[in-house]
């Protein structure tokens, strides 16, 4: 496993790479954003640990430009405690994990052990359910008579009530999930995407149903 430092702090920096040899990663230390951006997109790393604030390229743009060019590594941000708001936006910017300065060793190494393991998982390719398949990597939902393509949101409602066969899928878990936390949307628009996902479970002939539990949620069911 080998993890890239990106930390302007050349001592912090070295102490971090110090620390992670120890473990037995091999770690490389970069001190700008540039620096870090381009080994980042090198493509041999494991995992990237992302200082926020670097002069030049911000760690917040090293991420934005990581996933832009579909490097999906796993990065672990390093905030100042002062930037709480900051941890809320690196997530946002498409880092996995964040970490507030100054951290004790046992947080750090757990944290990287916790990404790492992520990166091992096995990467699903569909999910099923009753007579239904949904390839992942497409949007394409099939049934036994045919198959159609859904849309963004359809396809993330469906994929996690998929994710949670048979059991209840509350309206919050949705929205939180497929809209996002802070986000405006009603309870209707949930009601509106569980509407068209209804309408292309018949046109699909399929024996799953989406069933409403009143004021709870939304559970699949198959019939026989
Ligand atoms: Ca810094």
């Amino acid at each position: 496993m080998r993890i890239l430092i990106i930390e302007d702090e050349v001592r912090l920096a070295e102490a971090l790479a110090q620390i992670l040899r120890q473990q037995k990663y091999a770690a490389d230390a970069v001190y700008t954003g540039e620096d870090g951006l381009a080994y980042a997109l090198s493509g041999q790393y494991d995992l990237v640990i992302l200082d926020v604030m670097l002069p030049g390229l911000n760690g917040y743009e090293v991420v934005q430009k990581m996933r832009l060019q579909k490097n999906a590594t796993p990065v672990l941000m390093l905030t100042a405690k002062d930037e709480i708001s900051d941890k809320v936006a690196g997530l946002d910017c498409g880092a996995d994990d964040y970490m507030t300065k100054p951290f004790v060793t046992e947080e750090l190494l757990a944290r990287v052990r916790a990404l790492a393991r992520r990166q091992g998982e096995v990467v699903l390719e569909q999910l099923s359910f009753g007579d239904l398949v949904l390839h992942l990597s497409t949007h394409e939902l099939a049934g036994e008579k045919g198959s159609i393509h859904l849309g963004y949101k359809e396809f993330e409602v469906l994929k996690l009530l998929l994710s949670h066969p048979g059991m209840v899928v509350t309206k919050s878990m949705l929205i939180a999930k497929v809209w996002g936390m802070d986000s405006e949307v009603e309870d209707n628009n949930v009601e509106a995407y569980i509407s068209f996902l209804r309408k292309k479970l018949s046109f699909l002939h399929s024996r799953v149903e989406i069933i409403t539990l009143r004021k709870v949620g939304y559970r699949l069911e198959a019939s026989k």
